[in-house]
């Protein structure tokens, strides 16, 4: 450990060399190397956190350039694990690093947790967060959780035996198609950086036992008004993982799937849209917002956003059609929401596009981009 490299963390009465040591012998353990995971581990990295294992199973993609800065252009389509261990060794030698390219499931997620000091959750799905929480919570190590959507963020320690866990505050996901993934709802790449700083924070601050980690308070923050509030949050003696009569021994995920969701709706190809459509044989709906259609729309379809079926104003609009319905989005998803919609509203069948727009990308017309 060169000294030189820290002079300003031990010129801080809160780290000094103590600090810096505690850093120093260290193990964190980062789920996901993503928006949040690059500033995550970039501080830790640079604190000089003594190994850091770094999860992740998935490859650079272009979409992820826009806030995962850890990575580049020439990068994509390489392991995001492989490319994260390569910038970090780059940014401090002394720390020893593990990049795992495998997928946390209920089998591998405690031997990843295992050994660790802290866990920092930088994930962005509900069936990953309840396996990390509850890994975490046996194993008994503090969690460093956040969620990023939009322009709104969450953060907290779930830390069992001194607070409440994941599961003691959000005891079940979210129907499915409630709440958008990042990749339909979007997110401000700048948030991430925002978010994964103070989660880089809070884990600094446990490593070194210094000040007052945010465990109990639940950090809600709105970049559009630029504001923090902190939600006082209480551990549930009911709680199925961390309560007093606990029922979940051994990590358990929480399926929420848009699959799981479309399972009963009728679905339609690409292709036999496309051959429907040069018969002007088919109305295509797509139920998506302006800001999605601008990027890849179908040509031909027509805009009526899904909250048009939720509100029940969209039935008005397409009654005056005899054509078969054929709702379009994304990738399924929420045309299955509408089409739900739409026959327990009117009594009306229409048909989801399976895959939405990306299939359409994929097996009718290259020529729309795939976001
Ligand atoms: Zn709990």
């Amino acid at each position: 450990m060169t000294s030189a490299r820290y002079a300003r963390h031990l010129l801080l009465p809160e780290v000094g060399a103590a600090g810096q040591r505690r850093l120093a012998a260290s193990r964190v353990v980062v789920m996901g190397a993503g928006g949040l995971g690059a500033p995550v581990l970039s501080y830790l990295a640079a604190a000089g956190v003594g190994e850091l294992t770094l999860v992740d199973d998935d490859t650079v993609d272009l979409t992820n350039l826009q806030r995962q800065v850890l990575f580049a252009t020439d990068d994509i389509g390489r392991p995001k694990a492989e490319v994260a261990a390569e910038r970090l060794a780059a940014l401090n030698p002394d720390v020893r690093l593990s990049p795992r390219r495998e997928r946390i499931t209920e089998e591998s997620v405690a031997g990843l947790v295992a050994g660790a000091d802290l866990v920092v959750d930088g994930t962005d799905n509900f069936a990953t967060r309840y396996l990390v929480n509850d890994a975490c919570v046996l194993a008994g190590v503090p969690l460093v959780w956040a969620s990023i959507l939009r322009f709104d963020a969450q953060v907290a320690v779930w830390w069992a035996g001194h607070g409440p866990c994941y599961r003691c505050v959000f005891p079940r996901p979210p129907e499915a198609g409630q709440v958008p993934s990042c990749a339909e709802g979007g997110v401000l790449g700048a948030l991430a950086g925002t978010v994964g700083a103070v989660q880089a924070t809070e884990a600094l601050k446990l490593l070194m036992d210094v000040g007052d980690p945010l465990v109990g308070r639940l950090l809600v923050h709105d970049a559009l008004r630029q504001t923090w509030d902190a939600v006082p949050v209480r551990r549930d003696p009911g709680c199925a993982v961390c309560g007093d009569a606990p029922t979940i021994r051994a990590p358990r995920t929480e399926q929420v799937t848009c699959t799981v969701a479309v399972d009963d709706v009728p679905t339609v190809s690409a292709q036999e849209v496309s051959a429907l459509l040069r018969d002007d044989a088919v109305r295509v709906v797509d139920v998506r917002g302006e800001a999605e259609r601008s990027i890849a729309a179908i040509a031909g379809s027509e805009a009526v956003p899904l909250e048009a079926f939720r509100d029940g104003s969209a039935f008005a609009l397409l009654a005056d059609d005899e054509r078969p319905l054929v709702l379009v989005c994304k990738s399924g998803g929420r045309s299955a929401e509408a089409v739900r919609l739409l026959l327990a509203g009117t009594g009306r069948a229409a048909r989801s596009l399976d895959g939405g727009v990306l299939a359409w990308a994929r097996d009718v017309d290259p020529a729309v981009p795939t976001y």
